[in-house]
């Protein structure tokens, strides 16, 4: 149901994860928009795995709308590695924000959760109805039952608190602000970085993980910023909603255009002893677009700004 709400702008709005890829897109783009008590507490000051810390910063913040994106996020690699940190830290965090917004009366709440949380084997584009109808990916599974858990409780809040509460399932996200960790970060930043480094240093080839033909879809992060305000404002339905970009690609092209890109001019070779993971994750953007939501950022224009930003901040990533 479209529903045409408009957020006043001088309401306090948290964003959890503010200094993350998606919270800080969010941020500048509720800047921009005119908001002006946007509230965040970096990470360092304020574990949101700590309840009795969540609930004494909520007492002090006092939110009327909350944007939660706080996760711990990572690629295959650190997905399958550390299962354990992904499922406990992703419920916790969310768990924690959600009942101290409950506990607040916060009528307006978006959780942002990702499009693996759909079967590993699910129709494609994926459809939001596919929630729950098969198996997971391995690779990934403990964050999809974390992120399905937060789908839950916002319907669970919305059934028996009758708040306004969405959630909105995001397709892989990248830009600028990006983790480019070279073993734990989603594959479009790693492959910036591994093959800015390979162009530096004149390398004749280049390593891909996987066989190349896995699928992905890949949503500029500042077009996830506006289609978060674009839901709180317009979309008011217990059914979780997918954002995407509408279109994919193979790995394989995608290692073309970021080699394009960064000026790569060597041999690509796939390297097949590592997971693929999904066949394909395309999401069904048709019931945004009804809404009126489409993304604006084309691949090679998103991928442009994401590698400039990577050039300007290359020698401050992390590398553990
Ligand atoms: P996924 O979408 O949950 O599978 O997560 P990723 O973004 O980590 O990986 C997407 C696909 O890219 C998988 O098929 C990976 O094997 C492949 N891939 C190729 N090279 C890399 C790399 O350097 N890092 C990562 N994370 N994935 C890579």
């Amino acid at each position: 149901m479209s529903t045409n709400a408009p957020i006043d702008r001088s309401s306090r709005v948290y964003i959890s994860g503010h200094s993350g890829l998606v919270g800080s897109a969010i941020w500048r783009y509720l800047e921009s928009q005119g908001f002006i008590n946007l509230l965040g507490v970096s990470s360092g000051q304020l574990d949101l795995r700590d309840r009795p810390a969540v609930f004494s910063y909520f007492d002090a913040i006092r939110p009327d709308v909350v944007i939660d994106a706080a996760a711990k996020v990572g690629g295959i690699h650190a997905n399958s590695t550390y299962p354990a940190e992904f499922l406990s830290d992703n419920l916790q965090i969310q768990l924690n924000v959600m009942d101290a917004a409950n506990a607040h009366n916060v009528d307006r709440l978006l959780f942002l959760g990702s499009s693996c949380i759909y079967p590993r084997l699910a129709p494609q584009p994926i459809k939001e109805d596919s929630l729950l109808t098969g198996p997971l990916e391995p690779t990934n599974q403990a964050y999809a039952v974390a992120k399905i858990a937060g789908i839950m409780q916002v319907q669970a809040v919305r059934t028996q608190y009758g708040r306004r509460w969405i959630s909105a399932m995001p397709t892989n996200l990248y830009g600028p602000g990006d983790n480019f960790h070279p073993q734990n970060a989603h594959v479009l930043p790693s492959l910036v970085r591994r093959f800015d480094a390979a162009a530096r240093a004149g390398s004749p080839s280049v390593e891909v993980w996987g066989s190349g033909a896995p699928r992905r879809e890949f949503l500029y992060v500042d077009d996830m910023a506006s289609a978060a305000l674009f839901l709180l404002e317009n979309y008011d339905e217990p059914e979780t909603i997918n954002v995407g970009f509408g279109s994919d690609l193979s790995i394989a092209e995608l290692a073309q255009l970021v080699a394009g890109t960064v000026g790569f001019e060597g041999r690509i070779v796939q390297d097949a002893s590592k997971p693929d993971g999904t066949p394909q994750k395309l999401l069904d953007v048709s019931r945004m677009k009804a809404l009126g939501w489409e993304a604006s950022t084309s691949l090679a224009d998103g991928l442009a700004s994401t590698f400039e930003w990577f050039r300007q901040h290359h020698a401050s990533l992390r590398n553990s």
